[in-house]
């Protein structure tokens, strides 16, 4: 009697085995899905003239001074430029 029963633990075993296997080839994407950070919309970067750092463009701040387009990464680095700009002046 004990060979019908690991006869029937093994084929509990397999069926487990296949169980994950099955599970793995249906369902790879959940593994994988903390690897892909959401891409950002608009992944342009744009650069800060005061301090020169390279940030992405939804995050800076845009000011059109004298017709032209400039990106700063904070409102300080923004007034800095305001203020260098006047004493130049
Ligand atoms: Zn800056």
């Amino acid at each position: 009697m004990t060979g019908v029963f690991f006869r029937f633990l093994f084929y509990i075993i397999l069926a487990y085995v296949i169980y994950l296997f099955v599970r793995l080839l249906l369902f790879p994407r959940r593994l994988s899905r903390r690897d892909r950070p959401r891409p950002r919309l608009s992944g342009m970067m744009v650069k800060d003239e005061v301090c020169n750092t390279y940030l992405p463009k939804d995050e800076a701040i845009l000011d059109r001074i004298d017709g032209k387009d400039h990106y700063f990464c904070s409102e300080a680095c923004r007034r800095k430029f305001l203020d260098e700009r006047k004493a130049g002046d």
